[in-house]
């Protein structure tokens, strides 16, 4: 049983042989029932949540940016300046993706707009499926125990992975992606900030 703030869980391959009742104490052993203020500060609900035990090893911190192609970059920036209001405070050339990026910030997180540099881009192959149009390419998660960790981590998980070993990406981070196969849909990246 995968908890809701624990990160990708998955069931392990000793837990397929465990009775109900076994794996309701594996998961009592495994969570902590805190009130929903205790983890949303805002919230004011009385419900309670389930909330990993410290010891459980969680692979994301937070979300660090949201990817998302677009066909045509000064016009997605226009987009997000003069209708949403944001900056973009930062493009950037990605050879190794043959991407240029886009980044803009929105309280804590990121939106990283990825425009392609050449038609074998992922990003051009990503908008040409969509019918010409971008949308939402992936979700980067901050890892602060480090890129290296969490990839073996999710491997060990039975997690598909894109890249075996961090590599250089946007903004000075250092990178990697799961494959959406494992993550429900979702392409997942992996970052870490190496002067953090
Ligand atoms: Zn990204």
């Amino acid at each position: 049983m995968a908890s809701k703030l624990s990160g990708i869980e998955l069931t392990r391959y000793d837990d397929l042989f465990k009775t109900d009742a076994e794996r309701e104490a594996d998961r009592q052993e495994r969570i902590q029932i805190v009130p929903a203020s205790e983890v949303f500060p805002y919230s004011r609900q009385p419900y309670t949540i389930d909330r990993p035990t410290p010891d459980l090893v969680r692979l994301m911190d937070s979300i660090e940016h949201i990817g998302i192609a677009v066909p045509n970059l000064e016009e997605a920036i226009k987009y997000y300046e003069e209708v949403l209001g944001l900056k973009c405070y930062k493009k950037e050339v990605v050879a190794d993706q043959k991407v240029t990026t886009a980044f803009i910030k929105v309280g804590d997180v990121k939106i990283e707009l990825l425009e392609a540099t050449s038609p074998d881009s992922t990003i051009a192959k990503f908008i040409e499926k969509n019918g010409g149009r971008g949308g939402m390419h992936h979700m980067a998660f901050a890892i602060e125990d480090g890129v290296a960790n969490a990839l073996s981590e999710a491997e060990e998980k039975g997690v598909r992975l894109i890249d075996k070993a961090p590599r250089q990406g946007a903004d000075g981070l250092h990178i990697a992606f799961l494959h959406p196969k494992s993550t429900q849909a979702v392409l997942t990246e992996l970052c870490e900030d190496p002067n953090k």
